[in-house]
C-alpha cells in the first residue's frame, strides 16, 4: 500500500508513556496535521517518523517498505523545526544548496535547483543575501525551500510558524498550503493551534492523553467530534450535561426537554453530555415556549465587530451564541431572551 503507515506504534521513556497505540494510514500527497495539547506526544510521533527517535514497539512503513530502523539520513525526508535552524553566516542560496552539497550533487545542478526553488518561494532577488538580513516570513520560506531541495518523499514540519506574529502566521499558513498542493508532497505538520490545523490540513489527527482521539477531515472533526476531548479541543463549543429521556429527547437541568438525534442504545435515565456549536444557537426576544427553545438571561456580550458572542444563562446552563451584527436583536446584559437549539445541531458526546 502506498503512503505512510504506522502500526501499533508506541514510545515510552522509561516507564513514562509519550505516545501509544498509534495506528494510522497517511495517503500520498496529503497534508496531515498532528494536533493536540502540549505534552500529548505530537513531536515524539513526528521524530519517530523522521528517524530521530527509536520506537519502543510497532512498525512504520513507507510505500510498503519497513523503515522503522532506517537511519534518519537515509530516509530522505525534509524537516523544518520551530527554530528553522538556518545557518546565519550563509546566504539564502548557500542555505538552500546545503543539503544538495551534502549529497554530493554537482555545482551546476545545485545552482539550477536553487534558482528553481527561489522562484518557487518568490525570493529570486535574494540569493546572495545573508539569512540574518531576512524578515521572519522570508526566513520561513528559505527553511522550506531547503527542506524540499533534494525532492524528499515526506516533508515534516514541527510547529514551524509558532515564532511568527499572528498576521504573518496566517498568511504563511496559506502560502505553505498552496506550495504543498502545487508540489503534491506528502506533509505532516505538528501544531497545537486548531485554527492552523483547520486552515491547512486535508486530514487532522487529534492526539490527547498520549493516544489518537480522532482522525478525519477538519470539518468532520468539527461537526462530529468522536468524544468530549475532541469536542472541547476543536473550536469553541457549548458542552453541557443532560439526561436521556427516550423517544429522541433529552432533559435539561432546568427541566425542559429538547429533541435531539440520540441513539436508541443510550439507556433512558442515563447522564450524557451534549455539544452545540455557538453559531448554531439562535437568539430572539422572549417568546411563548416552543419546541427546542429555552428561556434565559444575557450574562455577557463580546462584540468584536464582525461577530458578537452572547452568553445566556438558561436555568444554570451557560450557553454562548455567535451571531453577526445583522442577526443581532440589540441585546444588553440582564435582558431576557429565548435561545433556540436546532435538533440537528445537537451532538450527544461519548466520554
Ligand atoms: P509540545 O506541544 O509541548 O511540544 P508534544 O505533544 O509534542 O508537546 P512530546 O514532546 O512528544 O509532546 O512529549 C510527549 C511526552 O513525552 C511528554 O510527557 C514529555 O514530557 C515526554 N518526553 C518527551 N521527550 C522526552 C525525553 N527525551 N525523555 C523523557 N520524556 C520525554
Amino acid at each position: 500500500m502506498t503512503g505512510l503507515i504506522l502500526e501499533n506504534v508506541e514510545k515510552y521513556y522509561g516507564s513514562a508513556c509519550a505516545v501509544t497505540d498509534v495506528n494510522l494510514h497517511l495517503p500520498e500527497g496529503k497534508l496531515v496535521c498532528f494536533l493536540g495539547p502540549s505534552g500529548c506526544g505530537k513531536t515524539t510521533l513526528l521524530r519517530m517518523i523522521a528517524g530521530l527517535e527509536t520506537l519502543t514497539s510497532g512498525e512504520i512503513r513507507l510505500d510498503g517498505e519497513d523503515i522503522s530502523h532506517t537511519p534518519a539520513h537515509q530516509r530522505n525526508f525534509g524537516m523544518v523545526f520551530q527554530s528553522l535552524a538556518l545557518f546565519p553566516h550563509m546566504t539564502v542560496g548557500e542555505n538552500i544548496a546545503y543539503p544538495l552539497k551534502l549529497r554530493g550533487v554537482g555545482k551546476p545542478e545545485q545552482k539550477a535547483r536553487v534558482s528553481e526553488l527561489l522562484e518557487l518561494i518568490q525570493l529570486q532577488q535574494m540569493v546572495d543575501r545573508p539569512v540574518a538580513k531576512l524578515s521572519g516570513g522570508q526566513r520561513q520560506r528559505v527553511a522550506i525551500a531547503r527542506a524540499i531541495a533534494s525532492h524528499p518523499k515526506l516533508l515534516l514540519l514541527d510547529e514551524p510558524l509558532s515564532a511568527l506574529d499572528a498576521k504573518l502566521r496566517e498568511s504563511m499558513q496559506v502560502e505553505i498550503r498552496q506550495l504543498q498542493k502545487r508540489l503534491n508532497i506528502t506533509t505532516i505538520l505538528v501544531t497545537h493551534d486548531q485554527r492552523e490545523a483547520m486552515t491547512m490540513a486535508d486530514i487532522v489527527v487529534v492526539l490527547g492523553e498520549h493516544r489518537i482521539q480522532q482522525v478525519g477531515t477538519p470539518i468532520e472533526i468539527y461537526r462530529n467530534p468522536a468524544n468530549e476531548f475532541v469536542a472541547d479541543f476543536i473550536g469553541s463549543g457549548n458542552i453541557f450535561a443532560a439526561t436521556a429521556l427516550g423517544n429522541g429527547k433529552v432533559g435539561m437541568p432546568g427541566g425542559e426537554a429538547l429533541n435531539v438525534p440520540i441513539s436508541n442504545n443510550i439507556v433512558v435515565g442515563s447522564n450524557i453530555k451534549m455539544l452545540v456549536r455557538p453559531e448554531d444557537l439562535q437568539l430572539s426576544l422572549p417568546q411563548a415556549a416552543a419546541a427546542n427553545q429555552l428561556a434565559g438571561t444575557v450574562t455577557f456580550i463580546r462584540d468584536i465587530g464582525a461577530t458578537i458572542e452572547t452568553t445566556v444563562d438558561c436555568s444554570g446552563v451557560s450557553l454562548t451564541a455567535l451571531s453577526t451584527p445583522n442577526q443581532c436583536v440589540g441585546l444588553s446584559i440582564g435582558n431576557l431572551v429565548s435561545v433556540t437549539i436546532p435538533a440537528e445541531a445537537c451532538r450527544v458526546l461519548s466520554g
